[in-house]
């Protein structure tokens, strides 16, 4: 009996003879099996790059590596949110005087609703009026 270990391809998940091993970042794919995460093309070790767990070809590291700097950007914004904060200031002033502008609308409405109340209820008192006279007559 040999005590072969048989080491499994990090990739395929599948057994990994001697002939066909390829062993880099303490994990052990076939040849065939170290491939760019991004892109599929086949990598060997001497021109792969290795980044958060996952290999990549050149090009693919560089979009990835600079898309980690993007979101290292972005939390920088996130502590120094000053822009954002004067930009919402201002929106609020905005809306502040559009609520002035509806608010004279509606006071404007409001004073012909009361007109207009005004006049009915006149009319009805002199509807009354007349109908007092109609039963002394
Ligand atoms: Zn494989
Ligand atoms: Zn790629």
């Amino acid at each position: 009996m040999f005590n072969v270990k048989r080491e499994k391809c990090h990739q395929c998940n599948k057994t990994v003879y001697a002939m066909e091993k390829l062993s880099c970042e303490n994990k052990v794919f076939h040849k065939r099996c170290l491939r760019c995460k991004q892109c599929n093309k086949l990598l060997s070790t001497g021109n792969y790059k290795y980044i958060e767990g996952k290999f990549y070809c050149g090009p693919h590291f560089k979009q990835i590596f600079l898309s980690i700097g993007h979101y290292s950007a972005f939390s920088d914004e996130k502590k120094n949110p000053k822009k954002v904060e004067k930009k919402e200031e201002v929106k609020q002033e905005e809306t502040k005087e559009e609520e002035v502008e509806k608010k004279e609308e509606v006071k404007q409405e409001e004073q012909k609703e009361e007109e207009e109340v005004q006049k009915e209820e006149e009319a009805k008192e002199e509807e009354q009026k007349e109908e007092e006279v109609k039963q002394e007559n």
